[in-house]
């Protein structure tokens, strides 16, 4: 199963493996999957599948996991553009192209699978033009050799295919992510490289919400912004609100959106708690005594420990 998710702007089928048709809206296609048919598993046998923040949400609950856990175990990073924006797609099983949800009965984790295995074979194509801030939705039909679904005599429309498969909370969940990664991907050298840092959040506020929640009650972020107690609880108590919130943050630090408040003090309290931990570790080195007696000087440590020049 190919990942057919998402594409965009110019070229939009460039890593599809086969060249969709693109399907008007109202559309009707013959497909049907079930069990029992010659095909069964072939698309989850070799798989290709991107996964957005809500299809992580999903499964980690689902596997009683924490976010980060679960980027261990099942995915894998990989660069979405030329500007390392990162994706996150299925680790498939050790040594092999099978999804590690596969069973002879068909998916493990059905009620929670991802929005690209609900969509297939059907391509969803997210395009956003350089000064419009809203996305543009079209459809396209991914026709590959092996799967038999399309032989099967069930007419269907894209309408009743997306509500079959129960994409419509999937695509509403997931349109902050994708409308950020198009953001980007169509900003051009306006905005200008990403630093490291942004990159960093980008991942950490998209895949692993967990570690996002951490973040929002660090003193560091508490620092920073301002957020009400109404607000700090909503957003705490509810992680798909931890996830809006997570998009609306990126767009403050990626794309300057300010919504959320700053501290007018932000750089003053930081830089008080700095100096408060220089001053900490003076006092533990006073402490300590001179340094002199608990670390040699550097001509009596062993050659073998030296670094090179
Ligand atoms: S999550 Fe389920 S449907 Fe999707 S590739 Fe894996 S086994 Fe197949
Ligand atoms: S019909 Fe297509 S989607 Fe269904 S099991 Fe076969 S290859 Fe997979």
């Amino acid at each position: 199963m190919a990942d057919v998710q998402i594409d965009i702007n110019d070229s939009p089928f460039q890593r599809m493996p086969v060249e969709p048709t693109q399907l008007a809206e109202n559309a009707t296609f013959p497909f049907q999957c079930r069990k029992g048919i010659s095909c069964w598993n072939a698309c989850c046998s070799n798989i290709d599948i991107s996964l957005t923040p809500y299809d992580i949400l999903r499964l980690k609950k689902r596997l009683g996991m924490s976010s980060g856990d679960f980027l261990v175990q099942y995915t894998l990073p990989y660069e979405m553009d030329k500007d390392s924006i990162a994706g996150v797609k299925f680790k498939p099983v050790e040594g092999g192209s099978a999804c590690q949800f596969m069973t002879p009965e068909g998916c493990s984790v059905y009620e929670d699978r991802p929005t690209a295995c609900r969509y297939y074979p059907i391509a969803l194509l997210s395009m956003r033009k350089q000064d419009e801030y809203t996305d543009t939705v079209s459809y396209a039909m991914v026709k590959e050799a092996h799967c038999k679904g399309h032989e099967e005599p069930r007419p269907i429309s894209i309408e009743d295919y997306r509500k079959e498969q129960g994409v419509d909370v999937y695509d509403e969940l997931g349109r902050g992510w994708r409308q950020l990664v198009l953001k980007k991907k169509s900003s051009g050298p306006t905005v200008g490289t990403p630093s490291k840092r942004s990159l960093q959040l980008f991942f950490m506020a998209c895949y692993d919400l967990d570690r996002f929640k951490e973040f929002v009650t660090s003193e560091g972020f508490n620092d920073a912004y301002e957020l009400t107690d109404e607000e700090q609880q909503k957003i705490l108590g509810d992680e798909m609100e931890l996830m809006q919130f997570a998009f609306r943050f990126l767009r403050q630090v990626m794309f300057d959106e300010q919504t959320i408040p700053m501290r007018a003090d932000a750089l003053e309290r930081r830089l008080a708690r700095k100096q408060e931990r220089e001053a900490q570790m003076a006092e533990i080195v006073q402490k300590l005594g001179p340094l002199d007696d608990i670390v040699k000087p550097a001509a009596e440590v062993d050659d073998k420990y030296r670094c090179a020049d």
